[in-house]
């Protein structure tokens, strides 16, 4: 499952553990209407963050979605945030919705990485982004494991809306691969794609929605009129 142009590697593999506080679990009311306003929504119990509806929660994969991706990073020194990450953080704490990170770490399954070097790497996310993220979550697994966390699973998904108290339907999902859509899909929630030039163009293709960055990804999942459905 190496991808081309991996520098060396299985390049598709971030993500890691790391409890945070869940200050803001459960969507924080953000004006009339409930969680993250656009009033008259509220109520649709269930089906999935639809377009218009606000997310219960937004899932980021983390590397190459939320952070460059190292292959098999444990050093936090070399965490580089990806174009609009930090804002688009931001928006959606302004909105109270909460923020967690779904994210393979198969390096830890491989003796390639340990789960501290894993949590100390997340740390360093948190920190760039202004604070500790409400959820993270990672499948320590490979492959050949056959868990039911490993993305495209719907593990991690399920786990990280169970832990912030929100239904799986009403999270959107947003990461750089198909296998991120995939549990995605697989957990009723809404996936949507922010490509780099590592993700293949099927990937692209048959996602269900495609933004050119972190940013105009949580606007559009906002309801706002900057997302495209295909890429640019
Ligand atoms: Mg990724
Ligand atoms: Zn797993």
């Amino acid at each position: 499952m190496s991808r081309a142009g991996g520098a060396g590697g299985p390049a598709r593999e971030p993500g890691a553990p790391r409890e945070s506080p869940g200050h803001r679990a459960g969507a924080t009311a953000d004006g009339p209407g409930g969680p993250g306003g656009l009033g008259g929504l509220g109520g649709l119990g269930g089906r999935a963050a639809a377009e218009g509806a606000p997310p219960a929660a937004v899932l980021f994969d983390r590397d190459d979605t939320l952070i460059v991706d190292v292959p098999y990073n444990g050093d936090p020194e070399r965490v580089r945030l990806m174009p609009g990450a930090r804002a688009a953080v931001r928006l959606l704490r302004a909105r109270g919705i909460p923020v967690g990170v779904v994210s393979n770490q198969s390096g830890i399954g491989r003796g390639l990485l340990t789960e501290a070097e894993v949590r100390e790497v997340n740390a360093r996310v948190d920190a760039l982004l202004g604070g500790p993220l409400d959820v993270w979550v990672h499948c320590p697994h490979v492959p050949e494991d056959g868990c039911a966390c490993r993305k495209p699973a719907p593990g991690l998904v399920l786990e990280a809306a169970r832990r912030l108290g929100v239904p799986a339907d009403r999270c959107v999902v947003v990461g750089d691969i198909g296998a991120d859509m995939g549990a995605a899909r697989a957990a009723g929630a809404r996936g949507v794609l922010v490509p780099t030039t590592r993700t293949l163009p099927a990937e692209v293709a048959s996602a269900p929605a495609v933004c050119r960055d972190l940013l105009g990804a949580v606007r559009h999942v906002l309801g706002r009129p900057s997302a495209v459905r295909r890429p640019v």
